[in-house]
């Protein structure tokens, strides 16, 4: 099959983080390629750079039809429209079409582990991850969750394990399943990149679309849109409500269950918030499906402290706990985030505003949140949005840095309190990417402790 990528003409559409690693791999397995993106290669310089040394043709800041014929693959980037005049002509003259996971699906030795859903992925596969290493099994953790696979595939054999997240747009495309899919839920996210509901859930059901009779689905019962999907091969389900054929919470929801035995005790998961449970709940119906014993499974909920800036806890000082939600780039999010805790809260908020309503986030700050530190581009509208709320509301600070953020919380925090970032807007207005925002919450905690 590698072999087969001796001498290709393959034209990758869209230079994005994937495009990187695909022409970079196609390159290094001696595929001829050219790299297309309407981006101009200002825009694209970073990626540009990345890709220094390997042998490729660019036609940035636009497309030229005539690419097309003469490629014998035409790999897309997730995201690209079926409408997109490239892949329209593609399928006139019948060139076939792929996509980085579509390569990885057909070139991997090993089972694959595929997890999608609107919230709660990164969480669910990184668990997952570590059930699998409790297990003593060899895997490989990646995919839409950062971490790229396609350059370990020398590495892979059939007794290794691949636990992979996989985004609705890579889904898309895609004609091939995993051999375990779990979808972690399925509610109106995305509907901003995807035309309706039903065109979103169908894409996330692409996961699902090229099983056989012996591969496993695993899906979430308490939620209507997941419940509408008829998987071809095995099913396992998981629960927050009621008893199912998988994971669920019984003991009047001290424990989790798996299929009528305990598992673990909810108060032995060290992970915030409710939604957390039910990715527990979720993971541990996956490993099921794939064969992990219930020990490697409580090993890895115990030992599990939730993926980097996702109420990640980062430090605990003076009886205050300090906690990195950097991920928490909308409202939305940062509600949850809230609804997550019981002790009182400051909270650092702010960011870029995407223009999404603030009403019942204010709110809930009003109720929960006893000091908060404003930080970045939208400060101004998030004072406003509490005002209105509440006009008495005045512990409320403005910082400039994240150090002096950091800072100010510290002074009002006492112990009990739980100094929480999440900020409710992007990171693009001070930093590069939420993962840099984070980092620089976690080293101004640092510098304090020192
Ligand atoms: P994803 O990878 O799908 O974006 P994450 O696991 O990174 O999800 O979690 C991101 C945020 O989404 C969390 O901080 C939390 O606010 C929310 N979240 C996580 N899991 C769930 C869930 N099962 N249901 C609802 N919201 C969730």
């Amino acid at each position: 099959m590698l072999n087969g990528l001796r001498g290709q003409r393959a034209l990758v559409i869209g230079l994005a983080r994937e495009g990187v690693d695909l022409t970079r791999f196609l390159t290094g397995h001696g595929a001829r390629v050219t790299v297309t993106d309407t981006r101009s290669s200002d825009d694209l310089a970073e990626s540009v750079a990345r890709l220094d040394g390997a042998e490729v043709s660019y036609h940035l800041g636009g497309h030229q039809l005539t690419d097309v014929e003469q490629a014998d693959v035409v790999y897309a980037s997730p995201g690209v429209p079926p409408e997109n005049p490239l892949l329209v002509r593609a399928r006139q003259r019948g060139i076939r079409q792929s996509s980085l996971v579509e390569l990885f699906f057909q070139l991997c030795p090993a089972p694959i582990l595929g997890i999608t859903g609107s919230a709660g992925k990164s969480t669910t596969t990184s668990l997952l991850g570590e059930m699998f290493v409790a297990a003593g099994r060899q895997v490989f953790v990646g995919g839409n969750i950062g971490r790229p696979l396609l350059g370990k595939l020398e590495a892979m054999t059939e007794r290794s394990w691949v636990v992979m997240e996989l985004s609705s747009f890579q889904l898309e495309p895609l004609q091939i399943s995993p051999h375990i899919a779990l979808i972690t839920n399925v509610t109106p996210n995305h509907l901003d990149r995807h035309p309706t509901m039903e065109a979103y859930w169908a894409a996330k059901g692409q996961i699902l679309a090229h099983q056989s009779a012996h591969d496993w689905a695993v899906l979430n019962a308490d939620d209507e849109w997941s419940r509408r999907y008829a998987p071809p091969g095995n099913v396992l389900q998981f629960s927050l409500e009621r008893v199912v054929d998988g994971a669920y919470l019984g003991d009047h929801e001290r424990c989790v269950m798996l299929q009528s035995e305990p598992v673990i005790e909810t108060s032995e998961i060290p992970l915030r918030g409710r939604h957390n449970v039910a990715n527990v709940l979720a993971a541990v119906a996956a490993a099921r499906a794939a064969g992990i014993p219930k020990a490697a499974m409580q090993a890895a909920i115990r030992g599990f402290n939730g993926v980097a800036h996702r109420l990640q806890t980062v430090a605990e000082r003076n009886g205050v706990t300090w906690v990195d939600d950097s991920i928490a780039t909308a409202p939305e999010r940062s509600i949850a985030a809230l609804r997550a805790y019981h002790e009182p809260l400051v909270l650092i908020a702010g960011g870029r505003d995407k223009h999404l309503p603030m009403e019942e986030w204010a709110a809930l700050i009003v109720e929960r949140v006893r000091h908060v530190v404003l930080l970045g581009e939208m400060s101004d509208l998030v004072a406003e949005a509490i005002t209105r709320v509440k006009p008495t509301y005045h512990t409320m600070t403005r910082a400039h840095s994240m150090d002096e953020a950091v800072r100010q919380a510290e002074r009002v925090a006492t112990a009990g309190d739980v100094v929480l970032l999440s900020p409710g807007g992007t990171s693009y207005d001070m930093y590069h990417d939420f993962e840099e925002r984070g980092r620089a919450f976690q080293s101004a905690v640092e510098a304090l402790e020192s």
